[in-house]
């Protein structure tokens, strides 16, 4: 589904990807690690169409999105601060998506209903943004993300703001959510723990590039270099 190709992104003379190749199948749900500036959701806002690649390639079923504009990708993003919009109620939130805009108010109601009862906050499409729990707000970014039904779902640290039962428990209800919808994921974190339990494969970043990528097994138990290692807490 998804391919990079030597993907680069140079700030002057700092390359922040550097030639990053990375190829995602459908179905696949792959989470990126990495230590914080290591490129990460440069990545995932490059494959958006957010920030254009100074050198290499993206492809979406084998065609280069160069020059395609982030609206006509067919992937969804979720920042990592997620960026609702505090004084809209729940389901504006959630329909905000460009792909929503066009749809007729009773379509789009009835769209924004089902997608809430996918993220486990049936009913609240008329509550106000500001009274929700975080990790509600979180669903509610999620839903928004998934509205346009993209190909590719990308997580900028989803979970970020949470306490650790509330991530725990979150991370069980994706992993079933994406496997239900079927749906391809490239997801940010900076949790091992979540990678591990959400994806099929793991992704670890080091300046720009990819130090190791392997199911979450093959990378606990054979991480390429010292720096894995040391990353994923193997201190010695
Ligand atoms: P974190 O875990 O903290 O979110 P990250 O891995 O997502 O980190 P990125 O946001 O991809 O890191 O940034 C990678 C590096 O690129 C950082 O050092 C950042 O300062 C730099 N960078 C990102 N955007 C720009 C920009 N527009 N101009 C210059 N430098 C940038
Ligand atoms: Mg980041």
């Amino acid at each position: 589904l998804l391919s990079l190709d030597a993907a680069t992104v140079r700030f002057g003379e700092r390359a922040v990807l550097d030639a990053v190749g990375l190829d995602v199948a459908e179905h696949e749900v792959v989470c990126v690690l990495g230590p914080s500036g290591s490129g990460k959701s440069t990545l995932l806002r490059a494959v958006a169409g957010l920030q254009p690649l100074t050198g290499g390639r993206i492809l979406l079923d084998g065609r280069d999105q160069s020059g395609v504009p982030a609206h006509k990708r067919g992937v969804g993003l979720m920042f990592q601060d997620h960026q609702l919009f505090p004084q809209r109620d729940v389901g504006a939130n959630v329909a905000f998506g460009p792909r929503m805009r066009g749809v007729a108010r009773r379509e789009r109601d009835a769209e924004v209903g089902k997608l809430l009862e996918l993220v486990g906050l049936p009913g609240a499409a008329r509550r106000a943004v500001a009274s929700l729990s975080g990790g509600e707000q979180q669903r509610v970014a999620l839903a928004r993300a998934l509205a346009p039904r993209p190909r590719l779902l990308m997580l900028d640290e989803p979970l970020g703001q949470l306490d650790r039962s509330l991530r725990e428990r979150l991370v069980v209800e994706l992993r079933e959510l994406f496997g239900r919808l079927g749906t391809t994921v490239l997801a940010v974190t900076h949790d091992q723990g979540e990678a591990f339990a959400l994806a099929d494969r793991v992704v670890v970043m080091r300046d720009g590039r990819i130090a190791q990528s392997g199911t979450p097994l093959e990378v606990w138990q054979r991480p390429a270099d010292a720096f894995v290692a040391r990353f994923l807490g193997f201190d010695n």
